[in-house]
């Protein structure tokens, strides 16, 4: 038996840095993960903290925002805590529009695209360029369980949780009872961090399902001096600054299988490579796949739980999660401890998926 002031299950970016988050203001935080912290979604991201691109659902905005002015801090934190650098590897994102979307943004001319990228095929639709930074999500995955160990939060590895109950409880002075196969969890508030496993669970049937992204790492040709990300609406080529690029991402709803095929990343290589041809016969240094969690309108599902008193979810956030990590981290613990979040969280309320559920003792599994 372990009793805690916040039991969160799920230890990607996302639960691990509410996690930090709930440290900073006093809770005792505990985490249980199925399988090995960092080693999802959060691992196999690109990195791109794509605040500002035109392609993201408006209401978005104004957690992006936040989390773009968070970022330096977050870093920073996780940087002194863990003894690990996370640096920032690119600082512009040059992207291609669909015409339909470019014509109130300001477009680069071709003598611009060919100082910020040279070796670029312009092609025939518009460019502009974002003031947008790139990370390593492998640096945090290692920086990032380190921090929050750092703090003396507590983790459960290969620890799935089973069910839970909540409400009125007989239960020593605790509001939620969960359980896993080797101990019950005592605690104040219960999060659901789960990423693409979150629409599993009863607590929000179907609600987040899996969407899997097969990526690609080549080595950059010696005759290519690719400073910035690209991004168009086909594919992604994002330089880490040390003679790896990534290339992303397919978009494929998949279930939970994580396999990549031959023909696919050929397919990313070669439409890479009609963008930036000296990327042409790239040496494939790795490739691998993702599970991002998705949601029907493309929103992370933040808030409360409706009828299960103390128990929250921070799931869903699709193809922004490395981004919305710090806001997404920000605003439930805001929320849990009683504050008024900093952003107006009714857009992502779990109530605008969820048909309601009645029982007290739920299952993990749907
Ligand atoms: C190919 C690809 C490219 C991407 N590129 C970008 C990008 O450039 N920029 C960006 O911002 N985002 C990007 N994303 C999206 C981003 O990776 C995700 O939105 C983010 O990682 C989600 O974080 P998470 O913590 O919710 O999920 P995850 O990192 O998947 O973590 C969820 C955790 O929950 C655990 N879990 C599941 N079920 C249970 C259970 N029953 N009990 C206990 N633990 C459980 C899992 O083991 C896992 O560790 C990309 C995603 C993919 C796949």
């Amino acid at each position: 038996m372990k009793q805690v002031g916040t039991c969160i299950a799920g230890a990607g970016i996302i639960g691990l840095s509410l996690a930090l988050e709930l440290h900073r203001r006093g809770r005792s935080v505990l985490i249980v993960d199925q399988g090995r912290a960092m080693q999802e979604a959060s691992w196999a991201a690109a990195g791109m903290l794509a605040a500002e691109d035109p392609e993201n659902p408006p209401v978005l905005t104004p957690l992006s925002q936040l989390s773009r002015t968070l970022y330096p801090a977050f870093l920073a934190r996780i940087e002194s805590l863990s003894g690990i650098s996370v640096a920032l590897r690119t600082s512009k994102t040059l992207q291609q529009m669909h015409i339909s979307t470019a014509t109130e943004l300001s477009l680069l001319n071709a003598a611009q695209l060919a100082q910020l990228a040279p070796g670029l095929v312009p092609g025939h639709r518009p460019w502009i360029c974002l003031q947008e930074h790139s990370l390593d999500p492998r640096d945090l995955c290692q920086a990032l369980p380190k921090a929050s160990a750092a703090v003396g939060n507590e983790m459960l590895e290969y620890t799935p949780w089973l069910s839970i109950e909540s409400g009125n409880l007989p239960l020593d002075g605790s509001k939620v009872r969960l359980q896993t196969a080797s101990t019950t969890i005592l605690a104040d508030t219960f999060v659901l961090c789960t990423g693409a496993w979150a629409g599993q669970s009863s607590l929000l049937p179907g609600t987040v399902s899996p969407v899997k992204g097969q990526m690609l790492c080549i080595a950059q040709p010696s005759n290519l001096d690719l400073r910035h990300t690209i991004r168009t609406p086909e594919i992604y080529i994002v330089p880490r600054g040390d003679g790896r690029i990534i290339l992303g991402a397919t978009v494929e709803p998949s279930g939970f299988e994580k396999s990549t095929d031959e023909a696919t990343l050929q397919s990313l290589l070669n439409q890479a490579a009609a963008v930036v041809p000296a990327l042409a016969g790239a040496t494939i240094l790795d490739s691998w796949s993702g599970l991002r969690p998705g949601t029907a309108d493309k929103l992370p599902v933040l808030g409360h739980i409706p009828n299960q008193p103390n128990v929250f979810v921070a799931s869903g956030h699709y193809r922004n999660g490395i981004l919305l990590a710090p806001a997404t981290a920000h605003v439930m613990a805001q929320l849990i401890c009683g504050e008024t979040p900093s952003v107006e969280l009714a857009p992502f309320s779990p109530e605008r998926h969820l048909q309601t559920i009645e029982s007290t003792a739920i299952p993990a599994r749907a």
